[in-house]
């Protein structure tokens, strides 16, 4: 399954981060198909359509979609040399598929800055030229090996050599492959690098429990990531970690106090599994209530693989209720008796809610 790598530089409040997910997380032996190490946090997308669903359909369980992180220690600079625990750290954050950058946007005088003095802008620059400087190392390799086989007349080699001479220049100016307007069949040909800076980013802004507003640490860390493109997600990892402790009915009381809705992981949680480019459907049953995680632009037979392989080989069609209609109607039957059941085929492409009966072959 797909992963987000948490990184930042040290003091930044990554661990305090990790544990409060892992605290809030499910119960390993359920998902006997995730590999649980410790530095792995797998944990359940808060939705709160689940819930609506349940209302209606009144199940006898229901099954969350759930999304992975990882705690990725250990960036330093000079870690694209080798220096610290640098090597691993490049080879842990490149199995990964989306970079949760934690900036440390809280001024504590008892906690150390490595840099001595919180500016998350130049925070930021250390991680980013540290991904950008092993990107280049692998970038010039791949040429000197590649101008080979395109001297001996290799098409695809010429055009990668072309592309990747591009991305070199653009990598020692300091930027992200993402950023280097790549269409899908360069990204396609450049692919088996497994290179770091073209995965998807995001920031989470660790906040004092009172630096939501007016915090210019904030300010800039949010401008700066209007320009990349880049989501933001601003919590306290300190007072996250205090919620993650709690038992439901103190969590709900803590929260009605501080006049949120939920913990700010939430928001992380879902923005993590937005940034892999990943969706949900839903199976209502009486049995189960069940959310399934498809990639954006899945089509009807992919989704349908997701839940056994079987159903994509044998797919015949699929019957979709959108999740409103489905909530609207009151359920499956009241909304086929509104017409609100379509019949969809091979080329549908599923949208995030749609409620999804699949018929197959076997
Ligand atoms: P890491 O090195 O990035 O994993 O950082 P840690 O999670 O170990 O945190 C470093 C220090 O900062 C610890 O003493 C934490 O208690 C503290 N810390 C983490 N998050 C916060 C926060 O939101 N506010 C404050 N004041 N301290 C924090």
């Amino acid at each position: 399954s797909l992963k987000c790598g948490i990184v930042g530089l040290p003091n930044v409040g990554k661990s305090t981060l990790f544990n409060a997910l892992t605290q809030s997380g499910i119960e390993a032996a359920n998902y006997p198909f995730c590999t649980i190490e410790p530095n792995v946090g797998i944990v359940e997308v808060p939705d709160e359509r689940m819930a609506e669903l349940a209302k209606i359909v009144n199940p006898k369980r229901t099954q969350p979609a759930i999304v992975e992180f990882v705690d990725i220690a250990g960036l330093v600079a000079g870690a694209s040399k080798g220096e610290g625990l640098g090597n691993q750290f490049l080879a842990n954050i490149r199995e990964t598929d989306a970079i949760v950058n934690v900036v440390r946007c809280f001024d504590d005088d008892n906690i150390v800055h490595v840099a001595g003095k919180v500016d998350p802008i130049s925070d930021i620059e250390v991680i980013g030229t540290e991904l950008a400087l092993a990107d280049l190392a692998c970038v010039e390799k791949s040429i000197v090996r590649e101008s080979k086989r395109a001297k001996s007349g290799d098409k695809e080699a010429q055009k990668l050599v072309t592309i990747l001479e591009r991305l070199q220049q653009h990598l020692l100016e300091g930027k992200p492959v993402r950023a280097a307007g790549l269409d899908q069949d360069e990204l396609a040909l450049i692919k088996p690098l497994c290179l770091l800076t073209v995965k998807p980013a995001m920031y989470v802004a660790n906040v004092a429990e009172n630096g939501f507003d007016n915090n210019p640490h904030l300010l800039r860390l949010q401008q700066l990531a209007a320009q990349e493109n880049a989501p933001v997600v601003a919590l306290c990892a300190a007072m996250e970690s205090e919620i993650a402790d709690l038992d439901e009915a103190d969590k709900t009381e803590f929260l009605a106090e501080m006049g949120l809705k939920e913990p700010g992981l939430n928001r992380l949680i879902r923005a993590g599994y937005d940034l892999l480019g990943l969706q949900t459907y839903f199976t209502a049953g009486v049995q189960e209530v069940r959310a399934w995680t498809i990639h954006k632009g899945d089509t009807a037979p992919q989704a349908a693989g997701v839940i056994h392989t079987d159903f994509e080989r044998g797919f015949i069609r699929a019957q979709v209720i959108a999740y409103a209609d489905f909530i609207a109607c009151g359920g499956e039957a009241k909304a086929k008796e509104a017409g609100k059941m379509r019949a969809e085929g091979k080329e549908y492409v599923v949208n995030d809610g749609d409620v999804i009966h699949f018929l197959f072959n076997v």
